[in-house]
């Protein structure tokens, strides 16, 4: 397959820059706040052209992306699966675990912490990536969803971990994983909130012409951009639309104490003696924001009967 083919597959055939219907629920999008935002006037669902470009541009340095990431991650990785093993517990069949299937599995944080529950498998399109966990022994193959897949692969719990929101075609690749799953089988979103207290910050700041934050939001420039900006109300029309429906949601907060300084330094261009300034000041008000409405939604959805 040549890369063009392989783009159109990826993009459910849809050309990425004609934008104008919404992805959930065929509702007209209107202009938003940059050239390439639009939003859905019915949903609420948010959308952008931004173009994904994995494997083209060199990946920015990883080493300390996974330093600046990791921490806020690895802790949201061990809630969210402490909350889901209530969910997806099966009765002992043989003592065969439930399978798990981790879409753009990165680094695999995520299998490692599921695999003393779940019988996991990571896709991850990076191919530098997918090799450095592949190098660490994790079950990882290196493609897209579904494409890397065999034939008659199946899964009780297919996840993705800030991942949906990359992927050209929201409601066909949901359709593809209901094709994957048995009828109790379990598709879970974890992806940033449009209600997100930061989210909203970062869109007063555009409108006051400050546009840096909100296209950090939607990571303009980066290998994967940001397509969809989801919420509650948008998912449902999604998982509506796709054969699913919202069983069960919960907020993961967006910053943990620790590592808090590397990804401050990671994030922004700032100095070194600016970064401890902003740390010391976000820890004062950390107690506060645990308040606010959080940027990171986890959905369950289940499939619907027939
Ligand atoms: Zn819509």
């Amino acid at each position: 397959m040549d890369k063009r083919e392989e783009s159109e597959v990826i993009n459910g055939g849809r050309d990425v820059k004609n934008v104008d219907r919404c992805d959930a629920c065929n509702g007209a999008l209107t202009a938003g706040l940059e050239t390439w935002h639009f939003v859905c006037g019915t949903c609420g669902l948010e959308h952008s052209t931004l173009q994904p470009q994995i494997n083209e541009i060199e990946s920015i340095d990883e080493a300390e992306r996974e330093k600046a990431l990791k921490p806020i991650r690895v802790h949201n990785f061990g809630v969210l699966l402490d909350w889901l093993r209530g969910r997806t517990a099966r009765p002992a069949q043989a003592g065969a675990k439930p399978r798990l299937l981790d879409v753009g599995c990165a680094h695999g944080w995520f299998l490692e912490q599921a695999a003393a529950h779940y019988d996991v498998l990571g896709l991850e399109p990076d191919a530098a990536i997918a090799k450095r966990a592949l190098a660490r022994h994790l079950p990882v193959r290196n493609g897209y969803f579904p494409q890397a897949l065999q034939a008659q692969e199946q899964f009780d719990v297919i996840v993705f971990n800030d991942v949906l929101e990359h992927i050209p075609g929201v409601t066909n690749i949901l359709k593809e994983c209901a094709a994957r799953l048995p009828a109790d089988g379990v598709v879970v979103v974890n992806a940033p909130d449009s209600r997100g207290f930061f989210y909203r910050l970062s869109r007063v700041f555009t409108r006051a012409g400050r546009q840096a934050s909100f296209e950090r939001m939607w990571q303009v420039g980066m290998p994967s951009p940001h397509l969809y900006y989801f919420n509650t109300k948008s998912m449902h029309r999604i998982a509506a639309a796709s054969g699913f429906k919202v069983v069960a949601e919960r907020a993961l907060p967006s910053i943990v104490a620790k590592g808090l300084y590397d990804r401050i330094n990671y994030a922004g261009n700032v100095s070194k003696l600016r970064s401890a300034v902003m740390t010391a000041g976000i820890l004062a008000l950390l107690p506060f924001m645990k308040l606010l409405p959080s940027d990171i939604t986890v959905w369950v959805l289940a499939k619907q009967a027939d």
